[in-house]
């Protein structure tokens, strides 16, 4: 079956590959759609280390074609996603307190194990959640990652309905956040992004305060004009963007980073302190989150715009990845050929 291999070269090869029998537990599953996601671009560049020979992808939405004889969870036919948060260890102080996508021995699709981006995979079939009907598996695949980040992240701002959230950056995960936050959350959304077209997308989507901090001064708009956001969500990879959110909200508001620049931020001790600001890491989102954040989608309240792609695009989309060409997300159809 093909899969999409990382090579020695930092480049995606296209190549033929044999799946492992299934050991207990697990799963195959026939890939329909795989998204590809900036993680993807980091492990074939090598950023998390050397990653030849794994098969990409963690956005992954199949159809189960084989299961394991001791697998009680799934059965042939069933619908699901294979997602970055792949497997815990089910035994761990994180994996019992739903936490689990901090365990210390957590194994992520398309970088630990074999992913997604490809005809076929295995997945443990305890961690492999149903995709509920009524959900198209493209925009499913999308909710896989982008969606459960972004609705995570949300949640852990621990937003009330009616209250202010400023998203920061507008991009593919941006959007959904807006989205989340907007039609599931009931907030009112700040959408902040230096790119005038993603402004007008956010704008589409029902954001009700708009800010290019290129050409105006974000944080004080907010103070002045909403008194403060309760909330910000950072999804934009620059450290401005961070120091802004910290300066966006109010006293006892919430910062939430999902974003992953390389730098340090500046955060003023007084301002946390004196402000009893709270500021949250947030990574990906555990089952539970996924199986919530696809029944939103399911009900329509959340739609991911997506593009499909053939599989041999991969390198081509990586290389408009990185020069920053698309909005949305690019997914891969396994059954388009060129
Ligand atoms: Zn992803
Ligand atoms: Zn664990």
């Amino acid at each position: 079956m093909k899969a999409a291999i990382v090579t020695k070269d930092h480049r995606v090869e296209i190549k033929d590959k044999e799946l492992r029998p299934l050991r207990s537990g697990e799963a195959k599953v026939d890939v329909e759609f795989c998204g590809v996601c900036h993680t993807d671009l980091h492990v074939k560049n090598g950023d998390y280390g050397d990653k030849t020979g794994v098969t990409l992808g963690h956005e992954g939405i199949g159809i189960v074609s084989e299961v394991a004889d001791d697998v009680k969870s799934l059965k042939i036919g069933d619908r699901v996603s294979i997602a970055w948060f792949f497997e815990g260890c089910g035994r761990c102080e994180y994996c019992i307190n739903g936490k689990e996508t901090l365990c210390r021995e957590v194994k992520n699709a398309g970088y630990t194990v074999d992913g997604a981006m490809a005809e076929e995979c295995i997945v443990t079939a305890d961690y492999a959640v149903k995709v509920p009907e009524g959900l198209d598996s493209a925009a499913a695949s999308s909710v896989t990652c982008a969606g459960v980040t972004t609705y995570k992240a949300i949640k852990e701002s621990k937003i009330k309905p009616g209250q202010w959230i400023a998203i920061y950056g507008l991009g593919g995960l941006g959007n959904l956040a807006l989205q989340y936050a907007k039609n599931v959350f009931n907030a009112k959304v700040v959408a902040i992004d230096i790119n005038d077209k993603q402004l007008a997308f956010a704008e589409e989507s029902g954001a009700d305060l708009l800010i290019n901090p290129s050409k105006e001064n974000a944080e004080e708009i907010m103070q002045e004009k909403i008194g403060g956001a309760h909330a910000a969500v950072v999804t934009a990879v620059a450290k401005q963007a961070f120091n802004s959110a910290v300066d966006c909200v109010r006293a006892g508001g919430t910062v939430v980073a999902v974003g992953l620049p390389p730098e340090a931020m500046d955060l003023s001790i007084p301002r946390l302190v004196l402000d009893g600001i709270e500021i949250i890491g947030s990574l990906v989102g555990t089952r539970e989150d996924l199986r919530e954040a696809f029944a939103f989608a399911a009900e329509g309240l959340v739609v991911p715009k997506v593009q499909k792609r053939p599989i041999e695009d991969v390198n081509a989309i990586f290389d408009e990845m990185q020069a920053g060409k698309f909005e949305g997300r690019m997914v891969i159809d396994m059954d388009i050929n060129h």
